[in-house]
């Protein structure tokens, strides 16, 4: 039930002693190894002595991933890459992604928290375990990957896609938790349907699903048409990769791993750090991390906390499941996209004009990202071979920037409707 009960369960006051010691010796750490947060402290006039415990924590900056951007690719490692054994990215707001980098310790503490996260949801040493999160930059695939193994699970790095292929491995090996974003999970049970394999040929149990926002609602089908407990996960590349918090079996908000992180809810406006319960933007700073450690970092995804003691034993607070952002930014199949990032594509490659909109839906379960991009009058009536070379163009740098693959329509001037103040660059049509 837990991984690692002596840390899930201890005592309020214990585990404040320990955030309290922990952030001490990280903010000493960054003032003395990144000249990024050295300058920052010391434009407020602070030194390492004015943080005592978690009770100075809001005096401290806040870091943002625009931070990061600007200290591309490791100024904001507070280690040499000597001793980085391990590099992830996630995408921007721009073509540049956002580098973190992990030291031999980082890895053995993210396999760690993976283990509880996984454990969280029902796996055990005898669970055969599918991972169909993305293998590579993306730190979904290889951080479930550790953590599994750390609990000697047996595990099938299958990475995602080809479901019909992943549904036949899923009945032969016998998988019993399968690990991967929701809507991939109910692309493959409707896969299933078309393929007629019936669930009673599964040994399917549990889902360890994230990466993505996802309604209750989408949990209920998840659950019926699999015949599985799904369970949310919480993390982002930026802190240390999935492994930040995890749902227990009673499902009521996810448990932060507290320990190793530092949360905090402030108003995404003025920065002021919100009352218990109260809805906000999730700030979180790490404590144990040596590569990329980070001082009150805005995920910019809207969430409350609450205190109370859980049922299930755990002392960790608990985040509410996290179902908007404060940006624009959207998710699609575990990627994140900005409408900005699309936007310098099209800049870059020219003949299109400004306007453009990005149309997401989920079709038989999956994610599809549609970009519309205005063209003028000129090239529409020119001949079709060169809208459909301009066609291939885009969707190529597109897909290659993103990683991820889109459809792209050109339509004709003053298709896409004009707003008066900030153009709305998203419609998201699924139903979260
Ligand atoms: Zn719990």
């Amino acid at each position: 039930m837990y991984w690692d009960k002596a840390h899930e369960c201890m005592e309020r006051e214990q585990l404040r002693e320990l955030q309290s010691r922990r952030l001490v010796e990280t903010v000493r750490r960054v003032y003395h190894n990144v000249p990024y947060y050295r300058q920052r402290m010391q434009e407020m006039g602070l030194v390492p002595e004015d943080i005592n415990g978690v009770e100075d924590l809001h005096k401290l900056p806040f870091t943002t991933k625009q931070d990061l951007r600007d200290n591309y690719p490791y100024g904001t490692f507070a280690v040499p890459l000597s001793e980085i054994v391990r590099i992830h990215a996630s995408s921007g707001t721009t073509g540049k992604p956002t580098v973190v980098g992990y030291t031999r310790k980082d890895i053995i503490t993210w396999s760690e928290l993976m283990a509880r996260t996984l454990v969280c949801g029902g796996t055990t040493k005898d669970s055969v375990i599918q991972i169909a999160y993305g293998y590579g930059l993306f730190t979904g695939g290889l951080g479930v990957h550790y953590g599994a193994e750390r609990i000697g699970a047996s595990v099938i790095p299958i990475s995602g896609g080809n479901t019909k292929r992943q549904i036949m491995i899923m009945k032969d090996f016998g998988t019993t938790v399968l690990a991967c974003t929701p809507s991939y999970a109910l692309h493959i049970a409707e896969t299933m349907e078309e393929m007629g394999i019936k669930r009673e040929e599964l040994k399917l149990q549990y889902g360890i699903f994230g990466a993505e926002p996802w309604s209750e609602g989408m949990r209920r089908e998840i659950e019926s048409k699999l015949q599985i407990s799904a369970i949310d996960i919480y993390g982002l590349s930026e802190v240390i990769g999935p492994g930040v918090a995890s749902e227990c079996q009673y499902k009521c908000g996810l448990h932060i791993f507290e320990d190793h992180f530092i949360p905090e809810i402030v108003d995404p406006e003025t920065g002021e750090v919100l009352p218990e319960g109260e809805e906000g933007e999730l700030v979180i700073t790490t404590i144990t991390k040596e590569g990329l450690p980070l001082i009150r970092y805005r995920t910019r995804d809207i969430s409350a906390l609450n205190y109370e003691p859980c049922k299930c034993g755990r002392t960790h607070v608990r985040m509410k499941k996290v179902l908007g952002r404060t940006d624009d930014m959207i998710i699609v199949r575990g990627v994140n996209v900005f409408p900005s990032q699309i936007e310098s594509i099209l800049m870059e490659i020219g003949q299109t004009e400004p306007h453009y909109l990005l149309v997401v839906d989920r079709i038989n379960n999956l994610d599809v990202l549609e970009i519309w991009v205005e063209v003028s009058n000129k090239l529409f009536s020119d001949e079709v071979r060169k809208l459909e070379e301009l066609n291939r163009r885009i969707t190529n740098e597109i897909q290659s920037a993103l990683g991820l693959s889109v459809k792209v329509k050109l339509v004709e001037p003053k298709t896409i409707e004009r707003s008066e103040s900030k153009a709305r660059r998203v419609i998201d049509r699924r139903k979260l």
